[in-house]
């Protein structure tokens, strides 16, 4: 059953097409809004002029450090056994550089065991890690998507060796190379400045009722320079932003606070929300639960998984009823934004599109390629992800028996156990 202020966040929730109005300036206008750069200033300013517009408490801006780069050109062509160039994308934090050798296609880690990479060049998906190939021995890395139609992948790759990446149709020419002629060989070239850059997290407050603790609603507003990053990540900000507008109309009833975050710099390793757990370390002990949004809104159901708390599937299994929605639920490890607040012992959880765990369903998503784009947000469905966690927030603040959070033994012992 729903109660009186949980109705009104769905009437208001519902009725309102502001988060998608608001993700298509923030894609139109500021693009994909890569970390230190111009337009991922201006996208933060964009996003706290929204905060105030709002009337969220104290907006601001605070400011951080981290290692980051401008990514250059890069090309690869095919010596032989017939020349020709292949299309790229330079992987930002690559070394620049070159690398030409004979080419070898591996498909998962352990074919690394039985495979001598000395001096070679590795394709490999983006499901590989670049580590292991280097300590194989590999001098130069190709990533291949793993799914056709989806263009080169990005993501910000270890500062090993040169590193690129090409679409998933060039990855099975090469493959068909390699099979049919016996070898391959490729130079390649990359080019990327790595250097200190700043960025910003993007913070507002709704003012409750009571004293006894608060609710962080998080996502990152940080993309990559080859598309808009709609779905990862401008619709979680865009969600929680709207958390943020329809709780503040009812602060009166909350039982405690929130606060909205827009991070930065996770796509270089989650930056801000670690820089944002630093700086706020005297508050994280009120802190009763953060949601992390990520790679939401598009057009499967929307999911709710918090990071392995048991005690917490009756509450959900509630949500779901007094909802109404599919709302499929799961215990995992959220993204990369929750793991600052997971290393605390802070309850964490996230709302995403729904999708079986693993790098492999991540990866059938469009996000990290040039087809991330805002015309593929669903308003419905970000209207359901801001109807999941606005009234679980206020649930939350309401709670008697909100699990407390863990120990640096129990994090250890949690770790262990997924590890195993
Ligand atoms: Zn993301």
């Amino acid at each position: 059953m729903l109660n009186e202020i949980e109705k009104r966040i769905i009437g208001e929730a519902y009725t309102s097409s502001r988060p998608l109005e608001n993700l298509t300036t923030l894609c139109d206008d500021y693009g994909g809004r890569f970390a230190g750069t111009e337009e991922n200033r201006e996208a933060a300013e964009y996003i706290m002029g929204i905060y105030e517009e709002y009337g969220l408490g104290d907006p601001r801006l605070e400011p951080f450090t981290f290692q980051g780069c401008e990514v250059g050109e890069s090309s690869l062509r095919v010596r032989g056994p017939t020349a020709k160039d292949v299309p790229t994308l330079t992987l930002p934090m690559t070394p620049s550089g070159s690398a030409e050798g004979e080419l070898v296609a591996v498909e998962t880690a352990s074919d690394l065991e039985s495979l001598d990479a000395e001096g070679k060049i590795i394709l490999g998906t983006n499901r590989l890690p670049l580590r292991a190939c280097v300590e194989a021995g590999a001098v130069g890395f190709v990533w291949m998507h793993p799914f056709p139609m989806m263009g080169p992948p990005t993501g910000v790759v270890p500062q090993l060796v040169p590193a690129v990446s090409i679409k998933h149709e060039d990855g099975l020419m090469l493959r068909r190379l390699i099979d049919l002629r016996g070898s391959v060989s490729v130079e390649f070239q990359t080019g990327c400045e790595v250097f200190e850059r700043e960025s910003w997290n993007v913070c507002g407050d709704v003012k409750g009722d009571g004293d006894d603790g608060y609710v962080l609603l998080g996502g990152h507003y940080d993309g990559h320079e080859i598309a808009q990053a709609a779905f990862d990540c401008g619709a979680a900000c865009m969600a929680v932003t709207e958390m943020g507008r329809i709780l503040n109309t009812v602060s009166d009833g909350l039982d405690g606070d929130v606060r909205v975050v827009c991070f930065s710099a996770e796509e270089f390793g989650f930056w801000g929300s670690r820089d944002y757990a630093k700086r706020h370390a005297d508050e994280m002990t009120d802190m009763l639960f953060t949601y992390q949004l990520d790679c939401n809104g598009g057009h499967e159901p929307q999911m709710a998984t918090v990071d392995y708390w048991p005690e917490l599937e009756p509450f959900y299994a509630r949500l779901r009823n007094d909802l109404g929605l599919p709302m499929p639920f799961d215990q995992r490890m959220g993204p990369g934004d929750s793991r600052a607040f997971h290393e605390l012992g802070v309850p964490t959880g996230s709302i995403i599109d729904y999708r079986e765990p693993g790098r492999l369903p991540l990866l059938k998503t469009v996000r990290h390629t040039e087809y991330d784009t805002v015309d593929k947000i669903n308003l419905r469905h970000l209207q359901d992800d801001v109807a999941i966690g606005a009234i679980s927030t206020t649930r939350m603040l309401a709670s008697k028996d909100w699990p407390r959070h863990r120990s640096k033994e129990e994090v250890d012992e949690l770790k262990r156990r997924l590890s195993d």
